[in-house]
């Protein structure tokens, strides 16, 4: 068996999945290396499964259209379900605080032409019925944007990159980079070696392990978030419902209505919870379920059926760090990707292709201008 590659792919997760798919499509020899048993087991697994397009920063709302429009369409085009739902999402204001970050937001976004419209309490509650009129003062509402299943997602897009050619390796821990003469040659697993001239780390919380066996040291922290996912009830809610009021404990919380009845939701803690910790806690569920149920009474009735932890891959501005190394010549990387690595995940697989392939667009080059790892890191991503 060859053991010479075109291009390695370090991670089997949200963002090598795709980019393996992308590259196998275009008919280059890939493989994909993970040290977990199987495809999505690093932070996809984790997500719960929100997919947009309505951020702010003109890189990320590109890459989200792409997502959007492949999680969208897919079951259309390639027949597996992945539980899409177009249920959009809705970012809502409960003190003048959100309601000026979100109306400021909202200038920048719809200039960018992504559809989406700021409603009044009594708007948004047309639009979202069961929130708590109390207190509350209106909202964003963005229709296009929606939601699946990670695990469903990140299967099928494994399947069709196993069928396009693309090779996947699991149990298998990339242990160093042959970087010699400042090029990469190949890398060496705890099992085996393999040649090639591209090595893309797509690591997450892991990333930079990965970027010091080629000497560099990446800003990619991992911290700690927690999701849960209740009982399934009959259909009550569309949109994914975000809360960006701090509380005691937590920056944020957001939750949605499967398509399959289940609440799933999860809260960004405060302070950050630093570190590869991946072990739920006791204290997650008492602290977003208060929250949930201020916001929306009628969730007091629904029982939880499990809670999990996993790890937001964090750059410095909290936005994803992608491109090559300058230091060493064929080191890529697709790291940092915050809270938001499942929904850009299919859109950045392939404009990583087209890096690869040195085939891009205008439009491709601006976004790598804004995402690339040499750029000062000042200023932080709104809605990270
Ligand atoms: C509770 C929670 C909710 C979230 N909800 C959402 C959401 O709704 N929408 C959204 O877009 N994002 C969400 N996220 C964030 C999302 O999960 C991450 O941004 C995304 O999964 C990161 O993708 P990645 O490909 O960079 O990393 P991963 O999916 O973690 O993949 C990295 C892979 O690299 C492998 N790896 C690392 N080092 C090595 C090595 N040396 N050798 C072999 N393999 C290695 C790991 O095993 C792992 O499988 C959520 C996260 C959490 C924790």
């Amino acid at each position: 068996m060859s053991r010479t590659y075109d291009v390695i792919v370090v991670g089997a997760g949200s963002v090598g999945i795709p980019a393996a798919w992308a590259m196998a499509r275009s008919g280059l020899k890939v493989l994909v290396l993970d040290r977990f048993a199987s495809p999505g087991q690093g932070s996809n697994k984790s997500a719960i499964g929100g997919i947009r397009a309505t951020h702010s920063e003109p890189a990320k709302i590109r890459i989200g259209l792409r997502s959007l429009e492949i999680a969208s369409t897919w079951e259309e085009t390639y027949g597996d379900d992945i539980e899409w739902s177009t249920g959009g999402y809705s970012f809502v204001a409960v003190s003048p605080r959100e309601e000026k970050i979100l109306k400021d937001l909202l200038a920048v976004q719809q200039a960018s032409g992504l559809d989406i419209a700021w409603y009044d309490a009594d708007g948004l509650l047309r639009i979202v019925p069961a929130l708590n009129r109390e207190g509350l003062i209106g909202g964003t509402y963005s229709p296009g944007d929606g939601h699946c299943s990670p695990l469903l997602f990140c299967h099928a897009i494994y399947d069709r990159a196993r069928t396009a050619g693309a090779e996947f390796r699991f149990h298998e821990a990339v242990t160093g980079i042959d970087a010699r003469g400042g090029r990469v040659r190949g890398l060496t697993t705890d099992k085996a070696t393999y040649a090639a001239q591209i090595v893309l780390n797509a690591g997450g919380g892991w990333a930079s392990e990965i970027g010091a066996m080629v000497g560099l040291d990446h800003p990619v922290q991992p911290d700690s978030h927690e999701g849960g996912i209740t009982e399934p009830v009959a259909p009550f809610l569309g949109p994914m419902v975000v809360d960006i009021s701090p509380a005691p404990g937590s920056a944020n919380y957001y939750f949605f209505q499967h398509a399959t009845g289940q609440v799933v939701f999860c809260i960004t803690p405060r302070p950050v919870i630093p570190g590869f910790d991946r072990d739920a806690t006791s204290g997650f569920l008492p602290m977003v379920s208060r929250r949930m149920v201020r916001l929306m009474p009628r969730l007091a009735n629904l029982r939880v059926r499990r809670t999990w932890r996993g790890l937001y891959p964090m750059s410095p501005d909290g936005a994803p760090i992608v491109g090559w190394a300058r230091e060493t010549e064929g080191y890529l990387m697709a790291i940092g990707l915050c809270g938001q690595g499942f929904m850009l995940g299919p859109g950045l697989g392939e404009l990583l292709d087209r890096v690869v392939r040195d085939d891009l667009t205008d439009e491709d080059r601006s976004i790598l201008d804004e995402l690339s790892p040499y750029r000062p890191f000042e200023g932080q991503a709104a809605l990270k």
